[in-house]
């Protein structure tokens, strides 16, 4: 059976960006379940697992677009200093704004501080290792609920 739109996969995955560093995998979890062709996954992880089989192993490589998208200059912004209430701010600390938004430390100035509202992979080309573990139907319900039931999946 092939991945195609509707079929429920179970792909174990490693995810490395271009200079080889790991960012993800499920190594050692469940593989991740997913349903195919209704954008549980980002669009280019679908694109290159659409037709493959169980037992495939194979490398998808997704560029930004396909995947968590580019950077938004317009979603990086400086604010003061004195919004943070007196906190030690650092760069790399993730903070939730009052629209709960997560943005990211980016820049700490005496007075400012950067913060980065766009995905942490915005603007990465990904690199996926993937091995297809199972490959079956999509339940009616599951397909109305939008995710994957059972091992792997919800219990609900
Ligand atoms: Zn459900």
């Amino acid at each position: 059976m092939e991945i195609t739109k509707h079929k429920v996969a179970a792909i174990h995955y490693t995810l490395t960006d271009n200079q080889g560093n790991v960012l993800d995998s499920s190594s050692g979890r469940e593989p991740l379940h997913y349903i195919q062709g209704i954008g549980n996954l980002i669009l280019g992880m679908e694109e290159g697992l659409e037709g493959k089989k169980k037992g495939d192993k194979f490398q998808i490589k997704v560029s930004p677009e396909r995947g968590y998208g580019l950077k938004d200059p317009a979603m990086m912004q400086k604010v003061p200093v004195t919004a943070f209430g007196g906190e030690k701010v650092q760069v790399g600390m993730k903070f939730q704004t009052n629209q709960g938004q997560v943005v990211t430390v980016t820049e700490v100035s005496a007075d400012t501080v950067t913060v980065d509202a766009n995905h942490e992979l915005a603007g990465v080309e990904l690199n996926f290792d993937v091995e297809v573990m199972e490959v079956r139907n999509a339940t009616a319900e599951e397909i109305s609920h939008g995710h994957v039931h059972g091992p792997g999946g919800h219990h609900h």
